[in-house]
């Protein structure tokens, strides 16, 4: 069995006192070397789970855990070197003059040796394919390019969970593919955990499993292939099941690379 890296114990939480709770006693669990992908219409709590989980917010009911340690005020700056994240603007994410600058950024708020630097940015440059940008100024990236550089920014720290929160929603389909395709690959050969969110059932493919949210509930969780086996209801909690997304998925249970499959 393999550990559990993430669990949502019960969660309740809403944005202040006289405020409606916007989750409600929301709970699951994901484990090492996991792929879930969150989905659900906008405002159903997605993007709040994320701050949940990175320590932005505290839940007001339940607990959070992550590698054995409780969110809270005190653990959150171990929690952030254990969760990575990656938001949904490519271009609020920059903080170095060139690539490689930006990826240095995070090591060196955490104090990295200089020469394990240098590794990592080749490393994480290299795996999700922007090595050969290395000193371009990440304002001439495309908005693919730029995502691929903020996933590199995260990895460079070594989180154990890695999360994109509707981090292709801002790309065209090339874009998305782009992400999608780097996010398989690394999740496959670095092992970490992988939590996806996004309103684009098309996404979900891939992931192993699926968490559906509503109003602030989980609505199900299951595999894509239940999911889309449920188009009705999910028209009714405002999901459309895209065609190519059971076809991807038909192709991915014949074995076929999705890397190569039409996922635009
Ligand atoms: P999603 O990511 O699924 O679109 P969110 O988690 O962003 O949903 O939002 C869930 C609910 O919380 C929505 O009703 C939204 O209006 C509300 N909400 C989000 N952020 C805030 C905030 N800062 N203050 C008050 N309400 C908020």
């Amino acid at each position: 069995m393999s550990k559990k890296l993430v669990e949502f114990r019960n969660v309740s939480f809403k944005y202040g006192e006289k405020e409606p709770w916007v989750l409600r006693n929301c709970s699951f669990e994901i484990y090492e070397n996991e792929w879930v992908a969150i989905i659900g219409h906008n405002g159903s709590g997605k993007s709040t789970i994320a701050k949940l989980l990175n320590g932005l917010l505290f839940p007001q009911e339940g607990e959070i855990i992550i590698d054995g340690q409780q969110v809270n005020e005190d653990s959150i700056w171990n929690i952030r070197k254990e969760v990575g994240m990656v938001f949904q603007n490519p271009d609020n994410q920059f903080v170095g003059a060139t690539v490689q600058d930006d990826v240095a950024f995070g090591m060196e708020n955490r104090g990295f040796p200089r020469e394990e630097m240098q590794q990592r940015i080749s490393e994480t440059l290299s795996a999700v394919r922007m090595q050969d940008y290395r000193l371009t100024e990440p304002h001439r990236l495309s908005g693919g390019q730029k995502q691929r550089v903020a996933i590199a920014s995260v990895l460079a720290i070594s989180p154990k969970v890695l999360i994109l929160d509707e981090a292709t929603a801002m790309l065209d389909p090339s874009g998305r593919k782009e992400i999608m395709d780097t996010v398989g690959r690394i999740q496959e050969s670095n092992g970490l955990s992988l939590i996806t969110i996004t309103h684009d059932l098309q996404e979900v493919v891939q992931a192993e499993r699926v968490i559906v949210m509503n109003n602030g509930e989980k609505w199900k969780e299951a595999s894509p292939r239940e999911i889309f086996s449920e188009k009705d209801a999910l028209r009714k909690i405002g999901l459309d099941v895209p065609f190519v997304a059971i076809l991807a998925e038909e192709l991915k249970q014949a074995g076929v690379s999705l890397t190569a499959a039409p996922l635009n």
